[in-house]
């Protein structure tokens, strides 16, 4: 297996207000940084050569999205992915995917998505893969400004409490999901 790094990127906390969407008691920022730390501990047992940097290692650290992008620089991360919930009404739910400027972007995020709708509590509920120019209000900088190809992944709608669930109170279901996060990084790596 070549080397591989790889930046993983908690979505918010660029400022200390920005914690994201919450919702059932939890915000976004808080979810995605444990979430993120799981998925690096998964991938150093499944792909020991391949190193994962965490953009927030700590979750009360402010990380404004510039150092993000200087990190991917500064490590010549391979691909960056980005995790994130959405907020919407309490019936919205189901993950998405969106995809950065390099090439590769799209299919770095097709990976991931494809994996994630072997789920069967998001595959009836998949909101498809996008351009990054389709998140709500224009693009999304840390997908425009990626020196590598990158993926900003919506693990479902913390609003929803069926994806908070899933995504929180679940451990069964985390894990699940952990791995088919890591196995959509695989994947895009195996198949180029
Ligand atoms: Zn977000």
């Amino acid at each position: 297996m070549a080397r591989r790094t790889i930046v993983l990127d908690a979505g918010h906390r660029q400022s200390l207000k920005n914690t994201g969407a919450s919702g059932h008691g939890n915000t976004e920022a808080w979810v995605m940084w444990d979430f993120c730390r799981r998925v690096k501990r998964g991938m150093r047992v499944v792909a020991p050569r391949w190193t994962v940097h965490l953009t927030r290692p700590t979750k009360e650290l402010i990380i404004p999205l510039q150092n993000r992008i200087s990190l991917c620089r500064a490590v010549k991360a391979d691909i960056l992915v980005s995790c994130h919930m959405d907020a919407g009404p309490a019936s919205a739910r189901g993950p998405s995917a969106f995809y950065g400027d390099m090439c590769g972007s799209a299919r770095l995020a097709g990976c991931i998505y494809n994996r994630l709708m072997q789920l069967r509590w998001y595959k009836p509920y998949g909101r498809g893969v996008h351009h990054h120019t389709k998140v709500g209000k224009g693009s999304v900088y840390i997908l425009r400004a990626a020196p590598c190809p990158s993926a900003l992944i919506e693990l479902g709608f913390i609003t929803n409490k069926w994806d908070w669930w899933s995504m929180v109170k679940s451990i069964w279901r985390r894990i699940r999901i952990n791995r088919k996060v890591r196995a959509g990084i695989r994947d895009f790596f195996r198949n180029r």
